[in-house]
């Protein structure tokens, strides 16, 4: 195992990026590519023809054999569909060939990939279309094109294509922001985001043991372990040698693959970790991050473990999230969400936070809607993730400033009437003290803000999408007045202070986990949705699809598609964790403590036999008698609610929501409470104290 490993040498060995073009394409097929990139003009066929030849010797010398258009279907993780290179020579031989219109357009026969009803099944074909800003890869012996997926009619049936098409409007809207300040360099401008990912990881012996975890990536059942982490002992301790190796295994596949890895360490709770890469544009991050995932488990498995990527995989410990660092960067380098040094920059950096705020005030629901999930429903609003309240944190000092600019005071000298934004210089904010606050949920970190809600399992697309089209609609709106102002700084003056004016109620540096901020966001009108039931329908509120059609992210329909699909998928999840209970509790739970009890009745009758008493066996067979037949009825209970679950959606989202998840809680209570009181030798999976503690 003691394997060194170049890092700069194997870094990205395994993509073909730019680099790798520059070194195997014709210079004129380079340029044309570059070209097409910076203009998002269609690759010509020659072009394609010439990149695609290159691709496939260069994939098959490491050993690839077949290529994949590689896409990420609503389903929340990649698709992938394999060809090999070979072609019949005629002679009983074959040749390896790869064409540019294989490259550039593939047709998946896609008919089982939910489209919320957007695809008949008369036209049940799907495209995928390479996506020229995304390098091909090679990886388990294909070459992976990194695509888009839409139908027959042009329709988006995938996460990526909105994403870009956002990308290409806060860009647009920023550059006219720009423009204003007297930046004439900037051609475009990028979001940069850096999404941490948690996850836990477990023996492969003990997970498949427990039909919960197989089935549903949590489990259902389960009495607290004595420990959990109260001692703070595993957050930041040392790695575990099995674990450590899993991670240099992990960090080697992700440097191959181009992807900057670079944070590794022990979470909150028993075998939680999380992993960071350096952030990377919204595009790139966001394929990124779905390789993490899927090599994450493939790598786990390598080393006799499971990495569970689920939202809440244990009750009463902390659940995973993924922190998605989100900022604005010109093609120049420069970070918008950096305060300056000069009252230009300071007011460059003002517009940029003021829209910020203002969107995230006006579309809450917008963005709470995009992490709304059966999983996060079990972190969300409980004391270890941001309240289902959203509310920006932007620390002591950039908050003072607003203040500041709000009641016409100045920041640094009180004698000062006002604050003048593009005359006064900015206090400098340090950046570790604006950190400090782990509860909010969308919280400014010096030069980005950090959005805290999106579950560890969930594609980065979603919430990422609406804080790009959020940006960029209210971006415009800014650019729209100040281009039309006759007095710009009187017109910035005052923009600034009216926006943050009247969007303040947003800004909150509190304990976002106590009572008191719940009344307290109720009384300034902000929204908390608690659950999926009630977060998911505000996605298609008049005001969202306004945004989004307006802006040309989505078409109504597409829109609308993608609503029905995260419905669908809510009461499909909810349902199967209840067959799952059902399962266990009649072939697994009942069966053990039914076993134990007629061992123990057995004791019973044969002390009384020899005059001895049994005080204890009574006692435990009477809980335990007791507790059966109450696992018994709740289970027959949510077996008959199963049956009864309504054929509309928002009925049976509802419907899940308010009858089978409570029905779900109340029988786990019993059957954790028989495994509480059943011998370990009869019980048929592996505990909490086993899995967490082994
Ligand atoms: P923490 O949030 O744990 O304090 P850091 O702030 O160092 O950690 O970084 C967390 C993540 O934020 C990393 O993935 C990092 O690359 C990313 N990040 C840092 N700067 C930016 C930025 N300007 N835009 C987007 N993401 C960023
Ligand atoms: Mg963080």
């Amino acid at each position: 195992m003691s394997h060194i490993i170049n890092v700069p040498e194997i870094f990205g060995t395994d993509v073909f990026n730019e680099a790798t073009m520059r070194e195997r394409l014709e210079s004129e097929t380079y340029h044309a590519w570059k070209q097409c990139i910076s203009t998002g003009s269609a690759l010509p066929l020659e072009v394609a023809n010439e990149i695609a030849e290159a691709m496939k010797v260069w994939a098959t010398e490491k050993g690839a054999t077949h290529y994949t258009h590689w896409f990420q279907p609503m389903t929340g993780i990649t698709a992938e569909k394999h060809d090999s290179f070979i072609a019949p020579t005629g002679d009983g031989r074959v040749i390896m060939e790869f064409s540019g219109s294989e490259l550039v357009r593939g047709e998946p026969d896609a008919s089982s990939f939910p489209s919320g009803g957007l695809r008949a099944t008369f036209e049940a074909r799907g495209y995928t279309a390479w996506d020229p800003t995304a390098f091909a890869f090679v990886k388990d012996g294909s070459l992976y094109i990194p695509t888009c997926f839409f139908s027959y009619t042009g329709e988006a049936l995938d996460k990526k294509t909105p994403l870009l098409r956002s990308l290409d409007e806060i860009s647009r809207e920023a550059v006219r922001i720009l423009r204003l300040f007297g930046d004439t360099e900037t051609q475009r401008v990028k979001v940069s985001v850096g999404p941490e990912q948690e996850y836990f990881l477990i023996p492969k012996s003990l997970y498949a043991q427990r039909l919960d975890l197989r089935l549903t990536g949590r489990t259902l059942f389960g009495a607290p372990a004595p420990k959990g982490q109260e001692l703070d002992d595993h957050y930041f301790g040392t790695i575990r040698t099995r674990v450590s190796s899993f991670m240099k295994d992990l960090d080697e596949q992700l440097w191959r693959l181009g992807i900057l890895s670079k944070t590794k360490h022990n979470e909150g709770a028993p075998c939680q970790h999380e992993l960071a890469p350096i952030y990377s544009d919204a595009g790139n991050a966001c394929d990124s991050n779905q390789l993490v995932m899927e090599i994450m488990k493939k790598c786990a498995a390598k080393h006799d473990l499971v990495c569970l990527l689920h939202e809440k995989p244990f009750a009463g410990v902390a659940g995973s999230g993924k922190h998605n660092n989100w900022s604005l960067c010109t093609d120049t380098g420069k970070n918008l969400f950096k305060p300056g040094k000069t009252p230009r920059q300071n007011a460059q950096f003002l517009v940029f936070l003021a829209a910020f705020i203002k969107g995230v005030d006006e579309y809450q629901d917008f963005l709470r809607s995009t992490v709304a999930h059966a999983g996060n429903d079990h972190r969300l609003g409980v004391t270890e993730a941001p309240p289902a309240i959203i509310s920006i944190f932007l620390g002591d000092e950039l908050t003072a400033v607003v203040e500041s600019i709000i009641n016409g005071t100045n920041y640094t000298d009180p004698k000062k009437s006002l604050m003048r934004i593009g005359v006064d210089v900015l206090p400098s904010i340090p950046k570790d003290t604006t950190d400090r606050n782990r509860t909010s949920p969308v919280a400014f970190t010096g030069n980005k803000f950090e959005f805290r809600m999106l579950g560890s399992s969930q594609s980065i697309a979603g919430p990422n999408i609406a804080l790009n089209t959020i940006m960029a609609e209210e971006l415009g709106k800014f650019a729209d007045i100040l281009e039309n102002a006759e007095n710009f700084d009187a017109a910035l003056q005052k923009l600034v202070c009216d926006t943050l004016t009247e969007h303040q109620r947003i800004i909150f540096n509190g304990n976002g986990y106590s009572d008191e901020w719940k009344e307290e966001a109720a009384r300034r009108g902000l929204s908390n949705h608690c659950n999926t039931a009630q977060a998911l329908p505000t996605y298609v509120s008049q005001k969202n699809i306004d945004l989004v059609t307006k802006r040309g992210i989505f078409t109504e329909s597409e829109f609308r598609a993608r609503y029905e699909i995260h419905m669908q998928s809510y009461k499909k999840v909810i349902a199967i964790e209840a067959r799952t209970c059902v399962d266990m509790v009649l072939h697994q739970i009942l069966p053990a403590a039914v076993h134990y009890s007629r061992d123990l009745a057995k004791s019973v009758i044969d002390k009384k036999a020899v005059g001895v008493t049994c005080k204890a066996e009574q006692s435990l067979l009477d809980r335990l008698s007791a507790a059966c037949d109450r696992v018994y009825d709740k289970c027959q209970a949510l077996s008959d609610k199963l049956a009864a679950i309504p054929e509309q959606t928002e009925a049976a989202v509802n419907y899940m929501s308010d009858t089978i998840v409570p029905a779900m809680e109340t029988l786990r209570e019993d059957a954790d409470l028989l495994e509480q009181l059943t011998d370990k030798t009869y019980w048929p999976y592996p505990t909490y104290s086993d899995l967490l503690f082994y």
